[in-house]
């Protein structure tokens, strides 16, 4: 936008249109696809556009595509609860979303674009004393990793969140609950756009509405991918397309661990500020997460739709899930409507983990398998697969998250951390 730019009217606006004169500038260049690359990366999610970005600014590769097939954010990038925190248990799993969440702290500086990190707290509620002895052991394994953990009492719970005091009794009570201080929330799209801009503005080609369909591959290498513009070469390739892993399995003859499944999420009308962090909250009749927008919306989420599915047509048993947990815990919200509701497609792995290796190819890398929790991942996703892509060797911090453990059976277990707690 112009500095000297007067008020905006949808008049101002057309005429200035009209007249040829721009507010905007677009956020990244109308690239125009090239014949080959040294990397092509499919999908610009998050995961797809932070590594193109960690591969241009980290490592000096400028020949480097993006091919979305439709728009930058279209997929789970835009439409997740924007929850980003490192509660998790396993040590392979901790230390990789702490990088990501320190990652966070700075990201608006490094990409120069505000994404609005809130670290608004992520507070699990535990409605029993079994809950509370899980809840005190994934703290214990934080804290001893380094993390920020609060292992709260009720009392506690009240004084960090009054609002649940105000609600009064439940039927099914709190008992405590382990809070992540530094968690919070991030703006979604603004990451999308403000790695898209970021690594155009190192050179990336940011090419949308072009599909990969196919790999090509001469003596065992893949030497490119075939699009719905025509072939285009390419050294390496990066697979980042979320939901439609199971998609890129079936191109390269594989059948990947990974299952596709639908999640729900939807935002009440606005109100002023009521929910001042993340809520996670099991009772036995559904299970919601809750938090409040910037705008004043509840933010409000539960689990997967439960049976594999490409579709963005979420169930409405699944929503009564969510707004009845949801209702339980906050009563003052019963009254509020529901403006919008929207879905997307996670490729859920066994294990809840996410896996980034190659796949078939010395020369195809998968980033995927990020089920529910792939957005928080981002900044850490981006440079360690970038890093593997770039010399060939996975980082320590997710070499454990290989394909071969399937094979093996070292599985990382614990169903992505969350968002739900494993009951006891
Ligand atoms: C309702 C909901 C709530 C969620 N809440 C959270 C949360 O609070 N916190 C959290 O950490 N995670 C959350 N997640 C999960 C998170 O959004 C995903 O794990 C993560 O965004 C997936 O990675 P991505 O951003 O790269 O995926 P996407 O944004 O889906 O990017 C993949 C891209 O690949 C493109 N693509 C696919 N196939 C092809 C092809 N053949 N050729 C070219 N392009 C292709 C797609 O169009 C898409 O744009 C949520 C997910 C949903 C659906």
């Amino acid at each position: 936008m112009s500095a000297a730019s007067p008020r905006y009217s949808a008049w101002s606006l057309l005429r200035a249109r009209l007249a040829g004169e721009g507010f905007w500038q677009p956020l990244w260049s109308g690239a125009r696809l090239k014949d080959g690359y040294d990397v092509v990366v499919v999908g610009a999610g998050g995961h797809g556009l932070a590594t193109a970005y960690h591969l241009a600014r980290d490592h000096g590769i400028k020949r480097v595509a993006v091919l979305e097939k439709r728009l930058v954010g279209y997929g789970n990038v835009g439409r997740n609860t924007t929850i980003v925190r490192s509660n998790y248990l396993l040590p392979e799993n901790h230390y990789f979303y702490e990088d990501s969440l320190r990652r966070w702290e700075r990201l608006s500086r490094d990409l120069n674009y505000n994404v609005m990190y809130s670290p608004r707290g992520v507070l699990d509620l535990a409605l029993s004393d079994g809950e509370m002895i899980g809840l005190a052991r994934r703290g214990n394994a934080m804290r001893l990793a380094g993390i920020d953990a609060e292992l709260l009492d009720r009392p506690g719970v009240m004084k960090f969140a009054p609002e649940l005091a105000a609600a009064g009794p439940r039927r099914f009570d709190i008992v405590g609950g382990l809070l992540q201080p530094r968690g919070g929330t991030v703006r979604h799209d603004a990451v999308a756009w403000g790695y898209a801009r970021a690594a155009s503005a190192l050179g990336v080609d940011i090419i949308e509405d072009c599909e990969v369909q196919g790999v090509r591959t001469a003596a065992g290498v893949a030497t490119g991918v075939e699009t719905t513009r025509g072939f285009v070469g390419a050294g390496r390739i990066v697979f980042a397309v979320a939901g439609h892993t199971g998609a890129v399995g079936r191109m390269l003859g594989l059948n990947l661990p990974v299952e596709t499944h639908l999640l729900q999420a939807m935002v009440t009308e606005p109100i002023k500020p009521l929910i001042g962090s993340v809520l996670i909250y099991v009772p036995p009749h559904g299970e919601v997460y809750v938090t409040q927008s910037d705008r004043g919306g509840v933010v409000m989420g539960g689990f997967l739709d439960g049976f594999p599915s490409y579709t963005r047509e979420g169930q409405w048993y699944r929503l009564e899930d969510v707004v009845g947990a949801a209702v339980a815990l906050l009563p003052q919200i019963a009254s509020l409507r529901i403006l919008r509701h929207w879905a997307g497609t996670n490729d859920m792995t066994m294990d809840g983990s996410f896996i980034i290796d190659r796949l078939r190819h010395d020369n195809v890398f998968l980033n995927g398998g990020w089920c529910y929790g792939g957005f928080k991942a981002i900044p850490a996703s981006g440079a360690a697969c970038a890093t593997f892509v770039a010399t060939g060797t996975a980082p320590d911090l997710i070499r454990a998250h290989n394909l071969g453990r399937f094979a093996s059976g070292h599985l990382l277990d614990e169903r992505g951390g969350g968002p739900f707690p494993v009951r006891q």
